[in-house]
This record gives C-alpha cells, structure tokens and sequence, in this order.
C-alpha cells in the first residue's frame, strides 16, 4: 500500500487466480515491492472432499491452514478463498485491491498481450473453447465468479498464447490445405507462454545483458512441457501447437507422433475419438512409457535397475535434444539453454543427459554447479562454454501479476 500526498490509498494489490475444472489457484501480491501476501489453492471443486490450503505471508506469515469440506463451484470456491483473505486482514472487498488478474490458456490470435476484459472479450474466449475445451471453460467460469465478488474491478485476461504471437507464418503454419486450416483456426498456437517470456527475460538478467540482444532457448518441464526459441526477446518458435499436445514428451502426453498414428487406433484397433483424446492426453508420455510421470521416481527406478523407467528417460531426453538442435538451427547463434518448472529445476539428471555430448555446440554443464539445489536462477555451465546453461525458476504467478498491474496503472511492465 503507497499512501499518497493527500492520504488517500493507492491500491497496490492484484489477486491472480489460476482456475482449473476442479480446482482453482491464487495469490495475493503486492506491486508496491512485488511481495506474496497469501497463497493457496482450492481443489477437487464440485466433489464431497473439496480441499481449501491457505498459506498467509504477509507479515513474518501466520501458519497454513487447511479445510476440507463439499465445494459445489468455482464460485463457492472463490467465497472461500475471500473468507480465508479476510481473516489475514487481506479481504477482496479491500480499496488496496487494484485488480484481478487471470490465467487464461488460449487466446488464439487476436490476444497479443493482457486485456482488461469486456463482454466481447468474454465472448471471444468463449469462441476459442472448440481449441482449449478443457481449459477455456474453466477460465471462463473463473472471470465470471470474480466479476460477481468485485463488478468494481478491472479483471485482466493474461493468456497463456499470448508470448507466441510473433512467431512467424511460416514457424505456426501446418502444412496443410490453407482453406481447411483457415476454417477451423488451425495453427499453432503454443502455451506457457507467460512461463517463457518471464524465464528468457529473467535470463537475460542473469547474463547481464539487455532481452532484446540475446537469443534463448526455454526448456519449460513441468508435468505440461514445452521449449521454446526465443531471440531477442520475442518467440520465434515453440513445440506446443494447436493444443498443448504437440512437442516433447510430457508426464502424460504423447508429445509428438506421426497423425496416422490416430487413424490406425480407430480404424484398427476400434477406438473412438475420445479413447484416443485420452490415450495421447492422459495415458501416454511418461506415464505411458513406463507407468510413473513423477521424474523423481522414475530415477528412483532407474537407480535400482529398472529398465523400463529407464527407456521411458531416455526417450525423453532424445526428445529434449531433438528440440535444443532444432532451436539451435533455427536461432543460429544461441547465448543460453534454459531450464525451468518442476523437472527443469530440480532434476539435475535431466538437464545433465539432455546438454551431454553438444560440446561442439558449445553447450556443457558443469557437474558440481548442476548438483547445487537453489531457488535462485543460475548458471550451471563452466565459465569456459561457449553458450550459459541455465535454470531459472519461472514464476507465472508474478509476471500475470506485473502484467495486470501494468495495464491497469498504464506504467511499463517490470522487468
Ligand atoms: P505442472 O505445473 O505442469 O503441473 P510442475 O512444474 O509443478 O508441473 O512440475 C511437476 C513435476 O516436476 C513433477 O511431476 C515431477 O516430475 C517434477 N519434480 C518436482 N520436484 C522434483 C525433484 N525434486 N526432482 C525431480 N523432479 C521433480
């Protein structure tokens, strides 16, 4: 909170909330110094054993709390999570409250960056649905509950598409029938953009030098999993598509495959569509592979002798560096390999495997600096290599937060 000259209150406040089908995020920030006052989560929305994880920081921080009980919907579940905000003195109703900002995974084409949301914006979402059908709705149905809590409040739409916007025709076309792929705004889209654009602008700061002079590649590997080729700040390519099934391989998703392969499921072995959705979506990928999708236990296997697990890793790793030689052609010089999210941050195997043998690319990691545990970005590659390996822990909480803050106050986004 910034008193002003009169002592009035400036709101410095944005709530960002990450709604799922079932579940929904948040974090209370404040843009005064970019602080978290309160973080948690509301899961299993809409079933008997609804969980509500409260995390209050502000303050030196109070203990967590916890409560489980029915949840019928996302809007009960937005009335708890203000309940929780309140009892930490952090209530919605709040005048410190500036906006709310939402994730909001697909916005086709026409949202290049965030967007106070109208009506019209709601209503191009919601025509975006048929591309994101399970992840759209929800985000919908998240807008609309905070506009019912604070109708006062510009709510910013930040989509997770948005970074991608500037690659190039010919890096997001299919090469399909242009009139077919037209019809149906078939293209690729790409995802986790917030994701990407904080990491490669927080890995220009790392290296010291401007965004606009260094050319990254993003190895964004959570659960969802994508890279991306960024040079000079804007994204040039990236391996998700129309649906954040194309690319690597990911703790249940295919990743990448031959499109016959889905005409020969149905046709041969008598699946229908939505046998094959859930087969490429849910049971493949890591969990396909090998049964596991957690890389913590998939090393755990690995360091046992379990040859399964293993495959499952190295067809993973030969993905990741498929995708590192093909960003590498297509930026022709590269200043730094990123790696973020859950595995990207904490797996040093994965970053290990996935840079051993490119030293004549110029990429090397460095054995002891790989093995450091830290929260903080950094350079895990010798000072002799050509190129910086880096990790850099993504936050998409705080860049939706600097973004929402930016649009409503009109100053520049922070870097
Ligand atoms: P998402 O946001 O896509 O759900 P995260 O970015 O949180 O996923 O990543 C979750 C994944 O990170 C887990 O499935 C697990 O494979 C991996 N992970 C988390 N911690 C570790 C760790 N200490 N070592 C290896 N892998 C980890």
């Amino acid at each position: 909170m910034t008193p002003t000259p009169t002592g009035a209150v400036t709101a410095t406040r944005v709530l960002v909330l990450n709604s799922g089908s079932s579940s929904l995020k948040y974090q209370l920030l404040d843009m005064d110094d970019s602080s978290r006052l309160a973080v948690g989560l509301v899961e299993r929305i809409g079933e008997e054993t609804s969980r509500v994880v409260h995390t209050p920081l502000a303050g030196g921080g109070a203990a967590r709390r916890e409560r489980t009980g029915p949840i019928a919907d996302h809007g009960a579940a937005l009335k708890a999570v203000a309940e929780e905000l309140a009892q930490d003195g952090l209530g919605v109703d709040s005048p410190e409250l500036a906006a709310i900002g939402h994730r909001v995974v697909h916005g086709g084409l026409r949202f290049t960056a965030p967007t106070v949301v109208t009506d019209e914006v709601l209503a191009e979402i919601e025509r975006l649905v048929p591309v994101a059908p399970l992840h759209n709705p929800a985000n919908i149905t998240g807008i609309r509950t905070a506009q019912a809590v604070r109708p006062d409040l510009p709510q910013v739409a930040v989509f997770d598409t948005a970074f991608h916007t500037t690659m190039p025709e010919y890096a997001a076309r299919y090469a399909i029938d242009v009139e077919t792929a037209d019809a149906h705004r078939i293209r690729r889209y790409g995802f986790h953009g917030t994701s990407h654009a904080y990491v490669s602008r927080r890995t220009a700061e790392l290296l010291g030098r401007a965004p606009e002079d260094v050319n990254v590649i993003v190895l964004h590997l959570g659960n969802g999993a994508s890279a991306s080729a960024v040079a000079g700040g804007r994204c040039v390519d990236t391996s998700m598509g129309l649906t954040p099934l194309e690319g690597l391989v990911m703790g249940t998703r295919s990743g990448d495959i031959d499109p016959a392969v889905t005409f020969h499921l149905k046709r041969v072995a008598g699946m229908s569509e939505d046998d094959v959705d859930v087969l490429l979506n849910k049971k493949s990928g890591l969990v396909g592979l090998c049964g596991d999708n957690d890389m913590r236990e998939i090393r755990r296997r690995i360091d046992e002798g379990d040859e399964q697990a293993r495959l499952a890793f190295e067809i993973y790793i030969h993905r990741l560096k498929k995708y590192i030689g093909a960003y590498y052609a297509v930026l022709g010089r590269v200043d730094a390999v990123v790696f973020t999210a859950g595995v990207g941050e904490n797996a040093a195997p994965v970053r290990e495997a996935a840079i051993a043998g490119l030293e004549e690319l110029g990429l090397v990691v460095d054995a002891e600096l790989n093995a450091v545990r830290s929260d903080e970005p950094r350079i895990v590659s010798p000072d002799y290599a050509r190129v910086a390996v880096a990790v850099v822990p993504t936050d998409e909480e705080l860049e939706i937060a600097q973004q929402t803050f930016a649009l409503v106050t009109g100053a520049p986004a922070e870097g």
